[in-house]
């Protein structure tokens, strides 16, 4: 299995929160993982995408030192391991750790460093995206992710990605920005068609994105879907999540299956494991009962290693492991 659209805040181990709230001084608002849970996990009924967000309120102010940051990743590399995975791609916002002054290269090397840890003794590999963060006073640090990942490309790092409140700062405002990525070679992501609509997923793919967080409202335009599917782009797509933030109303409304169908290069990722309660197991055990054949999971998989952040050789050892699991 593998997860290529996973924000490590919002996919903490619950348990895990007790040891990074002590040591980073954080008073938890309960004593046990039951009571925990509300604050970390967002409803199936949950209103917005703003009341999915206020679930990352915790796990950001736990996580502003380089050591919480380290045992964060190696907590998550390592629950990711147990669980099967072959390959994840976390992704995280440097800029949002920096309350009691790290720096953006600090707080990703702990991360790194972390995940590293974490999946030692597991056939785990993974791979670090930046968060670029939508905003509207936030150039410089933006540029400073960019910079960050261009100095550490290949070094723990593998790509690029815009997260944030797709509807109030619209995608076609970042041009500036994955311009200069394009001209590093950064490989990039970016959310888009989840808070808002087709342009936004248009705005990705002229700045050159490979790849699109969520893309579900692609539906909503036929010129951009035949796009979408001729270059094969790869869908992110995250089922429970859409369903939490609204971006799709009802489980058998999402679009992911009959895209795939259609040829889109779809691939199955979970977001926020605890943020959304899932895992890619719980997400594919809903695909199966859609009815997903075991050729269309193929497909799920062999999509999901086209558009991995990964240099060639790189994805040909990934896929002879993957095809052996199969
Ligand atoms: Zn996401």
């Amino acid at each position: 299995m593998i997860d290529l659209h996973l924000h490590l805040d919002g996919s903490l181990p619950p348990e895990l929160f007790f040891k990074l709230a002590a040591m980073e001084g954080v008073g938890l608002p309960a004593g046990d993982v039951d009571g925990l849970l509300p604050y970390l996990t967002a409803p199936r009924d949950c209103k917005s995408l703003n009341e999915f967000l206020e679930k990352f309120a915790l796990p950001v102010s736990c996580l502003q030192s380089e050591e919480t940051l380290f045992e964060a990743a190696r907590g998550l590399a390592k629950e990711l391991g147990r669980e099967g995975l072959v390959y994840a791609e976390v992704r995280f916002a440097p800029q949002l750790h920096r309350q009691k002054g790290l720096t953006q290269r600090q707080a990703i090397q702990a991360v790194i460093r972390g995940l590293e840890k974490g999946r030692e003794g597991t056939s785990l590999k993974t791979g670090l995206i930046l968060c670029c963060m939508r905003g509207r006073d936030n150039r410089e640090e933006n540029l400073e992710t960019a910079a960050q990942a261009a100095a550490l490309l290949g070094a723990g790092v593998c790509g690029l990605d815009l997260a944030g409140a797709e509807a109030l700062y619209p995608t076609r405002d970042f041009e500036e920005l994955f311009c200069k990525a394009r001209k590093e070679n950064i490989p990039f992501t970016i959310h888009a068609g989840e808070a808002d609509g087709p342009d936004s997923i248009r705005a990705a793919l002229s700045f050159g994105a490979r790849r699109i967080g969520h893309g579900v409202r692609v539906t909503e335009d036929k010129a951009l879907l035949e796009e979408v599917i001729r270059k094969q782009v790869t869908l992110e797509m995250c089922v429970t999540s859409n369903l939490q933030t609204k971006a799709v109303r009802e489980g058998r409304e999402h679009p992911a299956l009959w895209l795939l169908r259609q040829g889109a290069a779809v691939t199955i990722n979970t977001d926020d494991m605890t943020v959304c309660k899932t895992t890619i197991s719980e997400e594919l055990k809903w695909l199966r009962s859609m009815g997903m054949t075991r050729e269309e999971e193929r497909k799920l998989w062999e999509n999901a290693l086209k558009g991995a952040f990964l240099p060639e050789e790189e994805k040909e050892a990934l896929g002879r492991e993957v095809r052996l699991r199969l």
